[in-house]
């Protein structure tokens, strides 16, 4: 049965997507996101299986959850994926379905992601040089990457959205040269500012980048004029004036959009995180263990909705979040 009252968070906000996170792990290691050497990752028996997922899903559906995106840690890396994102892509009333990927694995997986169901990627990459991509990857290989967004488009992912996320005095030297590469690919370019996520006791800022003057930037010296680009997530778009090509800013640290804020995050074992910057989260996996219904999922989707915080506080607060952005789902 479905409770036909919209997603409704305390502040107003229709809550319809959902970042589903299906392992912390990632072949990666970028600085900002994963500690050098981590390995202390959830057992993967921890997990949700893929039952307890699409279960979990098919509930928050049934109180209107319209768009999803799959990530991680690096989604690739979880086995078996495409079994799930068929059962995602077969369900009509999600009219969204993304993933987010580091593109490593990508060149032997795009083809079945497609025929999967997958309908638009995300890339992240910081860097088209292969030393400075390694470092900031901690030995991340550039040309499986370059050769993962190959296949992709060859896959017929269009467009192909890549996340730059942009670090003073780590890629800064490199945005142009970024925006070149996408627009001479065919793909939408979108600049990111670093989050203090898991960074209790580190979080210095020093490879914190303002967007704003970046951007004023770009818009000088490209013509840039406002655009609007489908999938609405927080990117604000801007179009070169004659050629139409478009990049992205997202810029949750000097002009977050928490007002409009319309998604929640559930991590590989089953916790709902519902604001990035904040540790409110409902554990989910005890209900789904203990054979809940759907209507008492709903019914505990809806009181967690409900305590979804007004906004981040990255920037009184940058201590605060001790989880890192691969556990929570990027
Ligand atoms: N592995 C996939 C990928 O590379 O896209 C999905 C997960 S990854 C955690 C998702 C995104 O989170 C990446 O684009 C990454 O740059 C971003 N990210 C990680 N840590 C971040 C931070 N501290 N601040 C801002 N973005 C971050």
């Amino acid at each position: 049965m479905n409770d036909t009252k919209p997603p409704i968070d305390g502040f107003g906000r229709r809550i319809e997507y959902l970042r589903l996170s299906v392992t912390d792990r990632c072949n990666l290691r970028c600085f900002y996101c994963l500690p050098e050497g981590c390995s202390n990752f959830t057992p993967r028996t921890n997990y949700l299986t893929f039952a307890e997922i699409e279960r979990l899903i098919d509930a928050f559906i049934g109180i209107g959850l319209k768009r999803l995106r799959i990530t991680g840690g690096e989604p690739l890396a979880r086995k078996g994926l495409n079994k799930l994102i068929e059962k995602l892509a077969a369900k009509p009333q999600l009219t969204d379905l993304s993933l987010s990927t580091n593109a490593t694995l990508l060149r032997t997986q795009a083809r079945a992601l497609r025929k999967a169901g997958v309908q638009r990627l995300n890339v992240s990459l910081d860097s088209l040089d292969p030393q400075r991509f390694a470092q900031i990857t901690g030995g991340g290989d550039l040309e499986a990457v370059l050769q993962g967004l190959d296949a992709a488009q060859k896959a017929g992912f269009a467009p192909i959205k890549i996340n730059m996320l942009a670090l003073a005095g780590v890629n800064d030297d490199e945005i142009e040269d970024m925006f070149a590469f996408c627009r001479g690919n065919g793909f939408t370019l979108r600049l990111i500012e670093v989050m203090p996520m898991g960074a209790t006791g580190r979080w210095s800022g020093r490879h914190f980048l303002d967007l704003q003057t970046i951007k004023n930037r770009l818009i000088e010296r490209f013509d840039l004029v406002p655009a609007d680009m489908e999938g609405g997530g927080p990117a604000r778009y801007w179009r070169i004036r004659k050629t139409h090509h478009k990049i992205g800013f997202i810029t949750p640290m000097s002009e977050h959009f928490c007002a409009t804020c319309n998604r929640v995050r559930l991590t590989a074992e089953g916790k709902l995180h519902l604001c990035l910057g904040q540790n409110a989260d409902l554990d989910f996996k005890p209900l789904l263990r203990n054979g809940a219904s759907i209507e008492q999922l709903q019914k505990a989707l809806r009181k967690a909705l409900l305590q979804k915080p007004q906004r981040h506080e990255f920037l009184e607060k940058p201590d605060q979040i001790n989880r890192f952005m691969a556990a929570t789902g990027g």
